[in-house]
């Protein structure tokens, strides 16, 4: 049974998990995790540091070298990740409400997103008995050349707080299917669902050592792991400035990295879609999560000839987006997570304003008394937006899209690439040809045409440019968590 709830959390201290034992931080530091409801402290989180990471990665080492793990089977190995998978799916509620407590994301979202995870797991433990190698033809009679694959060894992962277990799930489903071990090190804004996990981790029956969670922030346990020289590769998920820190310390080891990192990226429509259709797929691709993901649509290039009639209906559809407690089902937008996202989605907005574009809806905190002291801002759309202009140049992570028109499709598809961001991007138009011309000359690892952050784990997805390197999902995954051994026999 999970003993982590939201009640139990409440107030408590919680420990890291290192070697399949919950173990107080040797430092005994502890920092507060914020509700961002109420932004009060509501349970503290350890404080790793070097010595408690290096505790961990000896752990995840000791642990793929235990023939209890290295020597099991596929098929048995296979069997433990499902088992994990039914008992995620068991407890989807319950971490659910965790993770919407943790940031103030949508109940009715992480519950959706909790319930079809297992799905995932499912997808991934069937990984376990194909990894497969090939044989190589060789220049000289009776010898037999090869490739095997082999796990990589301690895989180090750093996941940010917008979506942990999803996040999670796409790189330690397939890491342990394939045989690795894991440090995760997750976000000090949203840790709790990760500890959680690893007491269904135990209770799922994975050799202890096998995944260990090390908590705390970036500048302590994240630098620790980073540094460390055991630990084979880094998955990391997060903003591109902490990503291209990450690198270089991993580069001192000569270790790789797969980067799933931030994003700008564009929504194209065109006049011949149902404008109210187009609508919808641009405030659902960027307001939902209150803006808090990674393929936000937050520019968003609409044909001259529809432009005023499109921003019209958007603006009339964003005053119908409820702002409100994320435990109602009725709600569409909770809080920001962080404090410091509300402060800088509102400096963002107001350099915005100063360097001339309008805000046509939204653009400053709600009113109503029981949002006050939680971390709400309304939707925004700001209109006369320039590609220029810093709010869209960087990524906010918040509930805010700037419009501009476009006259022709090599115009758009300027504006559209204009960015060092090239995450995802979204077109809307009936006509075949010019969305696929959209889709090969788009710089985006991901492009929606019709449709908006529909996705599948089946795939393999990432970014281009400065929104990261390596992919999650699909086959490529048994790729990236396993490396290749060439053996050669003479006989
Ligand atoms: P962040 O970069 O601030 O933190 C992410 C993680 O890195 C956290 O666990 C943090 O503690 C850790 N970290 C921070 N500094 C570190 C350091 N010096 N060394 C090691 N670890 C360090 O990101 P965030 O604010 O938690 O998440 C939001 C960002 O994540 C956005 O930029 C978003 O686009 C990105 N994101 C990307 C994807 C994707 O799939 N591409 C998905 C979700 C979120």
């Amino acid at each position: 049974m999970m003993k982590t709830t939201v009640k139990s959390l409440e107030g408590s201290r919680q420990k890291l998990f290192i070697d399949g034992r919950f173990v107080a931080p040797k430092n005994g530091n502890y920092i507060e995790s914020f509700d961002p409801t109420t932004g009060e402290s509501w349970y503290h989180l350890a404080e790793a540091d070097a010595a408690d990471v290096d505790a961990a990665v000896a752990a995840a080492s000791a642990a793929f070298r235990n023939p209890a793990w290295r020597r099991m089977t596929q098929t048995d190995r296979g069997r433990l990740v499902r088992k994990l998978a039914d008992l995620v799916l068991e407890h989807a509620d319950e971490l659910a409400a965790i993770e919407t407590r943790d940031n103030g994301k949508l109940i009715k979202e992480m519950r959706a997103q909790m319930r079809a995870m297992p799905d995932s797991y499912h997808y991934f433990a069937g990984m376990a008995d194909k990894l497969q190698g090939e044989t190589i033809p060789v220049n000289k009679l009776d010898m037999l050349n090869f490739n095997m694959r082999e796990p990589l060894g301690v895989v180090g992962m750093i996941t940010p707080w917008n979506s942990p277990l999803m996040l999670l799930t796409g790189t330690l489903a397939p890491c342990l299917a394939i045989g690795n071990t894991v440090v995760i090190k997750p976000s000090e804004h949203a840790t709790a669902s990760t500890l959680a996990l690893a007491e269904l981790i135990t209770e799922a029956g994975f050799p202890a050592g096998v995944v260990n969670v090390v908590t705390g922030t970036g500048r302590s346990a994240g630098e620790a792991l980073t540094r460390h020289p055991g630990v084979a590769k880094y998955v990391f998920t997060g903003s591109t400035d902490t990503g291209r820190r990450i690198a270089a310390n991993a580069a001192a080891n000569l270790v790789p990295c797969s980067m799933e990192l931030g994003g700008k990226s564009p929504h194209v429509v065109f006049a011949d879609v149902d404008i109210e259709h187009a609508v919808n797929g641009v405030v659902s691709g960027v307001f939902a999560a209150a803006g808090q993901s990674c393929v936000a649509g937050s520019r968003c290039f609409v044909e001259a000839s529809v432009y005023d009639r499109f921003v019209e209906a958007l603006i009339a559809r964003t005053g119908r987006v409820k702002v409100g407690h994320p435990m109602r089902e009725e709600t569409d937008i909770g809080p920001l997570a962080l404090s410091s996202q509300l402060t800088k989605v509102e400096s963002y907005v107001a350099s915005g304003v100063r360097e001339g574009a309008r805000i046509a809806a939204g653009g400053k905190r709600p009113q109503a008394d029981e949002l006050a002291r939680g971390w709400y801002f309304e939707p925004t759309v700001m209109v006369e937006a320039q590609n220029d202009m810093a709010f869209m140049r960087d990524e906010l992570f918040g509930p805010i899209v700037g419009i501009m028109p476009f006259s022709s499709e090599e115009e758009m598809i300027t504006l559209a690439n204009d960015t060092r961001y090239g995450l995802a991007s979204g077109i809307w138009t009936q006509n075949i040809d010019r969305a696929m011309r959209f889709a090969n000359r788009i710089d985006a690892g991901t492009v929606w045409i019709n449709t908006y952050r529909s996705s599948s784990f089946m795939s393999a997805n990432g970014g281009f440019k400065e929104s990261g390197y390596g992919r999650r999902g699909g086959f490529e995954v048994m790729r990236e968590f396993s490396r290749l051994k060439n053996i050669i026999v003479d006989y």
